[in-house]
């Protein structure tokens, strides 16, 4: 499987396939699937194990782009886009057997008890990933890793906005993956226009609500399943009890990982009007102690994607009709540089900070009297991607989560329940549809094939439900149909036990009348 390891450039601009071959690629991808290569547990193994090379060959080029795209420190690139890869390619080679395995499961039907009821594990057939620019790598080849896991060829378009990192993959992608099975197409809204005009098998889209009204559009002329990674604006409510010095480091954490460009990250604050003014001391300390005087000059801290997403953020901090900046402000245009920055005693309905996702480094900060009254104001925005709780108290954590819905919940942390692979990632409502990650993203891919193999024998048993119908064979059909049939005063039975003594009972019957007749 070893391939000699090469010296590449990180490119500095990202090549767009043109449109006149988006056609031949999808028609290439579907040929290839259709020979049934991707579906061979030796290839999809092989090609699990050539992307996670592809990404660990060049890891520190990969921290060169990150950096080039948007300031990203090497702790976030290897947080963030480079273990997450690794390791779901690592976790789908030790586990793709178990997964692809059939399951048996017990039929209830009493006239298939001897026969085999089976969840086949089938792919889908060609699917379109589309990622997005903020983990450039994770977002669109952690969903490939899934999709190749589960035996599906994969149309890939990446991000346009993180223009190096794009290309670095791009370079690379066929020098390792077989790129008739697998294959990326670059560009932006015209080529993923022309690409939505094919038939697939699932599009697994990651970025904005707005956009992914345009890709359920397109999808639904096909009849194509979704899945929608959105986002949405995620509070932390913190809470009367809460340890305000570690609260301040994992919002702060939470807000400024790179640069608030997350789509789990902390959207706005809540917080009890008297521990305002302690979080605000607390958050300055950290935020000085990660990042020096002057953020700018520190090499932790990193840049807006691009001048459109700088102009979009100050905007909303333009906009806004209520609170004061009371950390950072500091912007620079030409550097896409805004520091990080808190407004406190913004209004809950505030139009420029309150009203959309922020996905920038500007955290607003909301205060409130009552618990009761923090959730009732949540409860009126979409159900968010995530609901952050600051409590120590179980009856606090349970009023926030029991009343708010959200894609997911994180208790006295932030961004961490994004990097367990163990649980189920996905939002609800406007925050998205459908959940992946690890065993969830090869069950998103996998078509489960309901089987049902029964033997050509006792085709006797079958009387009842065949024509001529009479009085006596529906009877038969109600004993053999309804567990509760043949006890009419409705006595609880152990089913198992009960639906084999009934069906031996029919067998008995059919039988014995065979036998006389
Ligand atoms: P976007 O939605 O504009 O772009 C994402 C993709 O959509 C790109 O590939 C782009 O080419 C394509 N696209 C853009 N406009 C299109 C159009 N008109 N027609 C067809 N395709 C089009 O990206 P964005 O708005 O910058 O992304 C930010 C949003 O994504 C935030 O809301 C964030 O929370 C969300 N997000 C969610 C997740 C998640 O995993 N849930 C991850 C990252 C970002």
């Amino acid at each position: 499987m070893a391939v000699a390891r090469f010296t590449v450039e990180v490119p500095e601009t990202l090549e767009y396939t043109s449109l006149d071959t988006i056609e031949d690629s999808v028609s290439v991808v579907r040929n290839n699937y259709i020979t049934g290569r991707p579906r061979n547990m030796y290839w999809r193994k092989f090609q699990l194990h050539r992307l996670h090379q592809l990404v660990k060959d060049h890891e520190e080029k990969f921290y060169e782009a990150l950096a080039k795209d948007m300031g990203k420190s090497r702790h976030e690139a290897l947080m963030g886009d480079i273990s997450p890869l690794l390791e779901e390619c690592l976790y789908f080679l030790d586990n793709i057997e178990k997964l692809a395995k059939d399951e048996k499961v017990q039929p209830r039907q009493i006239t298939n008890r001897f026969d085999q009821c089976i969840i086949r594990k089938d792919p889908l057939g060609v699917v379109l990933i589309l990622g997005c620019w903020n983990y450039p790598v994770q977002l669109p080849l952690v969903p490939l890793a899934g999709a190749i896991a589960a035996g599906n060829a994969a149309i890939i378009k990446l991000s346009e906005t993180a223009v190096h990192t794009s290309a670095l993959i791009t370079k690379l992608f066929p020098k390792y993956m077989d790129i008739s099975c697998y294959r990326i197409v670059n560009g932006g809204v015209p080529e993923t226009t022309a690409l939505l005009e094919y038939k697939f098998d699932h599009i697994f889209y990651t970025g904005s609500s707005t956009v992914a009204k345009i890709i359920m559009t397109a999808a639904a002329k096909h009849l194509t399943p979704v899945t929608l990674e959105l986002g949405g604006k995620s509070p932390a409510v913190i809470t009367a009890d809460a340890n305000i010095k570690t609260v301040a480091n994992r919002v702060a954490f939470g807000k400024f990982f790179n640069t608030g460009q997350s789509c789990v990250g902390v959207d706005y604050v809540l917080i009890p009007k008297n521990k305002l003014e302690p979080f605000v001391d607390a958050l300055r300390k950290t935020i000085t102690d990660w990042f020096g005087a002057n953020p700018k000059e520190s090499k932790d801290y990193g840049r807006i994607v691009s001048v459109r997403h700088f102009d979009r953020i100050m905007d909303l901090l333009d906009r806004r009709q209520s609170g004061s900046i009371v950390i950072g402000g500091d912007t620079d245009r030409e550097a896409r540089y805004i520091a990080p920055t808190v407004v406190t005693n913004v209004s809950f309905n505030d139009p420029g900070l309150m009203t959309e996702e922020i996905f920038g480094p500007i955290l607003p900060i909301v205060t409130y009297n009552e618990l009761e009254d923090a959730v009732a104001m949540i409860k009126r925005q979409e159900p968010p991607l995530t609901v952050y709780v600051f409590a120590n108290k179980k009856e606090d954590q349970r009023k926030v989560i029991d009343y708010l819905p959200s894609g997911g919940v994180c208790v006295n942390d932030t961004l961490m329940q994004f990097a367990e692979f163990s649980l189920p990632f996905g939002g609800v409502g406007n925050s998205g549809l459908g959940k992946y990650h690890g065993k969830r993203s090869y069950e998103l891919f996998t078509h489960e094939r309901s089987m049902l193999i029964k033997k050509q024998r006792f085709e006797f048993l079958m009387r009842a439900r065949y024509p001529p119908y009479s009085a006596h064979t529906l009877k038969l059909l109600r004993a053999s149909l309804l567990s509760s049939s043949l006890t009419t005063n409705r006595i609880i039975y152990k089913r198992g036990i009960k639906n084999t003594f009934i069906f031996f009972l029919v067998i008995l019957f059919f039988y014995i009348r065979k036998r006389l007749l």
